[in-house]
């Protein structure tokens, strides 16, 4: 058992139409510590049919949902925030345990996912619309915005608990109810914003969680047309197969895919600022985010001084190791399969010439702990170039000129965020102009909060969150024309 001062809040059942629930099948699934392989506990493996239960649940709590006050749906979810910062320790020792990043970064997760609440809760009094200047005389002409209706989310296991409150935040701002599926790696992260959920007062049906088979969920999601709107955060593959179950019933679809960072340093940058930059983006979540840095372009004329400061810093900042140890600051991957991948993309590029500068193999620790590790003389025909790594691996390519490395950066499907260190205001705003990214870090490796937009374009995917943008996709516009007058 984890030692929480609330164990109420370590929930073992799915959280439908206010009730914790079972499968009707009865069957679990095993959830699992990757940093120790320890069992922390099981969860529904539900089906769909306990996700049609959901649905039609949620359907009948929109219309109370919808109907009340916006200030009265704000209260409930600023109440909703603060019982998670009041609860942080305990939110942290459950995702820590569940996902392995370290006790400070679950905290840090905990209090972005909060913040995400806070926004929405401000945002939900602030849903205008408007008046349009009439076409006809005897007419008037009103724009009006409504919630979508029943939403789902369906999200990832390396933000257990942000990438939940970053959708649940304007869709029950906007009236909207919703049913999340999480990763069944991280579940119980959801399971306790659903029981914080329940403290704060949202009443019954209009916040789900729903755990088990994936496709069997995902499918009913997709094929109800009850469910007007689907949020995705996880795999491009994945995004794309649930786009392309979701247009028998035209639903709206934010999609949150997946990314392949360009970092570039240019020549005039400050470097030492640059490699703060590498060690917040790249090792952050032990590699395991989708805006993590993927690819380091740095500029011949300063290679070899940040190479080598990068790799100075590299070994005096990071201790690996169980995420509940004091002073660890980087966790295991998630499981066995992701470390294999970082295997497979390192031997891919020693096989094609690239240099390992610092760790490069699996951690002494075992499990599935990695070393952190810097490679340099990467270039464009390796994995690295053209995969996400997820992983705590810094590839470092080399460029001569603005338009050669602007051309490499965008050479990729994914556009989701993009960082790059310059002081000259000219090149920045043209490399800023010319990325195709849907975020751009400039002198700076940290980007995400909840007061701005993230999300990507090409295939990274479709929406934003977060931000006064975030909240259009959970609202309709109705245009009313009035005649008679
Ligand atoms: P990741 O690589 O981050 O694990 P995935 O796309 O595999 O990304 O998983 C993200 C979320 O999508 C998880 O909740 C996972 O269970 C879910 N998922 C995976 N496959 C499907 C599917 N076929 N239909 C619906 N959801 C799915």
């Amino acid at each position: 058992m984890l030692p929480l001062l609330d164990p109420s809040l370590f929930r073992q059942q799915a959280y439908i139409n206010g009730k914790w629930s079972d499968a009707e099948s009865d069957k679990k699934i095993a959830v699992h510590n990757p940093a120790t392989g320890a069992l922390l506990g099981h969860v529904p493996n539900m089906n769909a049919i306990e996700t049609r239960r959901a649905i039609a649940a949620s359907n009948v709590a929109w219309q109370g949902w919808r109907s009340m006050l916006a200030k009265e749906r704000s209260l409930i979810l600023r109440r909703w925030q603060e019982l998670m910062l009041e609860h942080c320790d305990d939110l942290a020792a459950i995702m820590t345990a569940e996902q392995g990043k370290s006790l400070t970064e679950a905290r840090g997760e905990i209090a972005y996912a909060a913040s995400y609440l806070e926004w929405f809760a401000e945002e939900a009094k602030r849903m205008y619309g408007d008046t349009i200047p009439t076409s006809a005389k005897g007419k008037r002409i009103l724009v009006t915005k409504e919630p979508i209706g029943v939403c789902a989310a369906i999200t990832p296991w390396n933000f257990p608990s942000a990438m939940i409150a970053r959708k649940v935040g304007p869709a029950l701002a906007a009236g909207c109810c919703m049913i999340v599926k999480p990763a069944s790696l991280t579940p119980f992260s959801a399971l306790a914003l659903a029981e914080l959920a329940h403290r704060a007062g949202v009443p019954p049906g209009v916040f789900n969680v729903v755990t088990g088979n994936a496709a069997a969920i995902g499918g009913e999601i997709t094929a109800n047309p009850l469910v007007r709107k689907l949020s995705f955060t996880g795999s491009t593959e994945v995004g794309r197969q649930l786009m392309r179950d979701s247009a028998n019933s035209i639903k709206k679809l934010s999609l949150e895919l997946g990314g392949n960072a360009p970092f570039i340093v240019f020549d005039d940058a400050d470097l030492d600022a640059a490699v703060e930059g590498v060690l917040t983006s790249k090792y952050r979540n032990s590699g395991q985010t989708c805006v993590c840095v993927n690819r380091i372009y740095v500029q011949d004329g300063v290679y070899d001084v940040f190479t080598g400061k990068l790799v100075d810093a590299v070994k005096k900042n990071f201790k690996v190791g169980n995420g509940v140890e004091a002073g660890v600051n980087q966790g295991p991957l998630i499981n066995e399969s992701a470390v294999r991948n970082v295997e497979t993309q390192i031997a891919d590029a020693l096989a094609k010439g690239a240099r390992v500068l610092v760790g490069g193999q699996r951690h002494a620790l075992g499990g599935n702990f990695f070393e952190p590790t810097v490679l340099a003389d990467v270039t464009q025909d390796m994995r690295f170039a053209h995969e996400e790594t997820f992983g705590p691996v810094a590839p470092i390519f080399r460029f001569k000129s603005d338009t050669e490395v602007v051309a490499m950066a965008n050479d990729t499907d994914c556009g989701l965020a993009s960082y790059f260190y310059s002081r000259d205001i000219g090149r920045i705003w043209r490399v800023a102009e010319q990325l195709e990214y849907g975020m751009v870090g400039i002198n700076t490796g940290l980007i995400s909060t909840e007061v701005a937009p993230f999300g990507g374009v090409k295939q990274s995917g479709l929406g934003r969150e977060g931000s006064k943008y975030g909240v259009d996709d959970y609202l309709i516009v109705k245009y009313w024309c009035l005649a008679g007058i």
